[in-house]
């Protein structure tokens, strides 16, 4: 049995019921076979045992009371899983399917991530299943509150910096700050995602989206195209998803589909953004309400965006949102690429049949790591005590994608895999980190 199907074989046997967790380690590991059968000190040194075991796994009770007075308990998660480059680093997560097992795959893919991105950020991820959708502002901060006095214990601006995810936006961020700080007095970058006023960043609302779009344009350029004119299909009306299209557009592509979780837009002339943000941003409503705005596009509650003719599909919702059927619909209407702005949304047989019919493909530990890269710059400023521009941040986020890009096809094009960033990404991300660890000793 090779050195990955043992640790892999572990992972399994370790964490039951996991599934997600058992995904990502999968390809994780199986794109390193070639790596760890080059470098036997990683073996030697135990080095995936220890990669796939996190430093440490919160779970914790998030009591809370609703409007009506009624009482309610809620997990909450904290997964520290690496920190052999820098402090931990990765979002927290609000949505009922949370689980132990969400949270472990999103934190052991947010290892390489971060460390794709050239800065000095450990891996982590958190959350809870509390469902912020269609409760008030006091319920919403009552349970930020209560979710924070637990999980303050842990972070800190060295040690563990979290950050928005899937239901936690600048609400929820603001909410958790001002409780981190009436509990430690610390004015401090604990979190990243904070409103302008009190240290956040310029740019990073914008950054997952606008950086999927960096991503892409430079993937088409290295195959001597670009977005320019290419039709694009979008899933999601989030924060990703909202960013991308606006960075499609600038870039001269015209994004057609967007979806939530109740149904999906199509709209031939192209979505109307303004009225997106409206819906989502402002009055946090429904998709259904866009047609009011355009009444030519379509709304439909049953198949999905990937039926829609695009040039370039970039998931942007939710993991396994694009299986092996939307990856046959999107091939037979002559896709040319697919990146990742959601974590994992493509299934591996999906990713698999995209690749071996000729599709680029960005996973989206290199495609969606703007939003943590200009997390990490948020962090810088808060320990300079300054503020840069916006075209300060978005320059930097321009050349970090730029950068992971071609780290990604460097590290693919060395070990036998041309263009395909599955491998690269993960080769790329893993070299740094592993030989951090190797050079701290088995801890
Ligand atoms: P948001 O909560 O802002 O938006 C998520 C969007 O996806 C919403 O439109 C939501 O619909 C939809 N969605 C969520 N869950 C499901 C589901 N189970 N089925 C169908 N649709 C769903 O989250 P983000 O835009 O921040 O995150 C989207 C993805 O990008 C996630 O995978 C996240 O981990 C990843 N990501 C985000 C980063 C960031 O900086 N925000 C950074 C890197 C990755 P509805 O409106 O109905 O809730």
């Amino acid at each position: 049995m090779s050195y990955v199907s043992e640790v892999l074989a572990n992972v399994i046997a370790k964490n039951p019921g996991e599934t997600e967790f058992h995904q990502a380690a999968k390809e994780v590991l199986e794109a390193l076979e070639p790596v760890v059968e080059k470098h036997p000190e990683y073996r030697k040194n135990a080095l995936l045992e220890r990669l796939t075991e996190p430093d440490r796994q919160i779970m914790f009770r998030v009591p809370w009371i609703d409007d009506k007075g009624v009482p309610h308990v809620n997990r909450g998660f904290r997964v520290q899983f690496n920190n052999a480059i820098g402090p931990y680093k990765g979002g927290l997560r609000l949505h009922p399917s949370v689980n132990l097992g969400i949270i472990k795959f999103l934190g052991f893919e947010q290892i390489f991530k971060n460390s794709l991105t050239g800065l000095p950020i450990g891996g982590g991820k958190g959350g809870s299943d509390f469902d912020p959708k269609g409760k008030s502002d006091r319920e919403v901060f009552e349970f930020c509150r209560s979710f924070m006095t637990e999980l303050y214990k842990y972070i800190g601006a060295d040690v563990d910096v979290p950050a928005g995810d899937i239901g936690t936006g600048a609400r929820e961020i603001g909410y958790m700050y001002g409780t981190y700080k009436k509990i430690t007095g610390l004015y401090e970058g604990v979190l990243t995602g904070k409103g302008l006023s009190y240290g956040g960043s310029l740019a990073r609302t914008e950054a997952t989206g606008y950086g999927l779009v960096y991503l892409t344009e430079e993937m088409l350029k290295a195959h001597g195209s670009s977005l320019k004119g290419k039709t694009v299909a979008v899933s999601g009306a989030g924060n990703v998803a909202i960013y991308a299209v606006e960075k499609a557009y600038a870039l001269g592509a015209k994004p057609v589909t967007m979806s939530d979780s109740t149904g999906w837009i199509y709209d031939p002339d192209g979505i109307d953004l303004k009225a997106v943000k409206e819906i989502k941003e402002v009055k946090r409503g429904r998709l259904s309400e866009y047609k009011a705005f355009r009444p030519k596009s379509e709304y439909s509650t049953s198949g999905h965006v990937w039926q829609v003719k695009c040039d370039v599909a970039l998931p942007c919702a939710t993991q396994n949102e694009l299986n092996l059927d939307d990856a046959k619909a999107l091939v037979k209407n002559k896709v040319t690429a697919v990146a990742e702005g959601a974590n994992m949304p493509t299934t591996p047989e999906a990713t698999e049949y995209l690749i071996k019919s000729g599709v680029l493909f960005a996973p989206g530990k290199a495609a969606n790591a703007g939003g943590v890269a200009t997390s990490a710059l948020e962090m810088s400023q808060n320990s300079q005590r300054l503020n840069w521009t916006f075209e300060e941040v978005d320059a930097k986020l321009h050349g970090i994608m730029v950068g992971i890009y071609r780290q990604a096809a460097a590290a693919a094009e060395e070990y036998g895999h041309k263009d395909n960033l599955v491998y690269g990404a993960n080769i790329a991300g893993f070299t740094k980190v592993a030989n951090a660890m190797l050079a701290q000793g088995i801890q």
